[in-house]
């Protein structure tokens, strides 16, 4: 007697990870084709460099440059920068790394607030990311967004702000 319980559980698995390979390829042949490809035939095709220059630009070059923009948000923004909403936590306030990625700076609010899409409180020129994901709200593609209540804000400064510790 065959229980077949038993056997649906490894087919459905089975056929999670096959669904799973075939999203995963589609991503990445999406992800190779607007990282690498495209901006290295625009330097060809618009801007009429050699393959040689467009490919160490586009492929090396602008690719290390964008994870080392983004690497900063782990380092520097973990480090150095000013604390006002939880001053014994060691994310900070850094426009520097806000600049360099477009707002992911702001990493003390982050951390205090990590349901907040924003990932600042307030928005600026150097938090594009939160007008970024504020324009695909206004289309309807990003919904349900969270905040932190201003509640919520205030009553933490109260208590773990720079004011409060020191
Ligand atoms: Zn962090």
């Amino acid at each position: 007697m065959v229980n077949k319980r038993r056997n649906s559980e490894p087919q459905k698995l089975t056929s999670m990870m096959n669904k799973f390979n075939v999203k995963l390829r589609n991503i990445l042949w999406i992800n190779g084709l607007c990282c690498f490809i495209l901006p290295t035939l625009a330097g060809v095709w618009l801007w009429h460099e050699g393959w040689c220059t467009a490919v160490a630009w586009q492929c090396f070059i602008r690719y290390a440059s964008a994870f080392h923009c983004e690497f900063t948000v782990n380092s520097l923004a973990h480090a150095y920068g000013y604390r006002p909403y939880n001053s014994t936590i060691p994310p900070a306030e850094s426009w520097y790394v806000s600049l360099t990625t477009l707002g992911e700076g702001y990493h003390n609010y982050h951390h205090s607030f990590p349901f907040d899409y924003k990932a600042a409180e307030t928005w600026d020129l150097l938090n594009l990311s939160t007008a970024f994901i504020r324009l695909f709200r206004s289309i309807g593609w990003a919904y349900d967004l969270k905040e932190a209540s201003e509640e919520s804000v205030k009553g933490l400064v109260e208590r773990l702000g720079k004011s409060a510790v020191s």
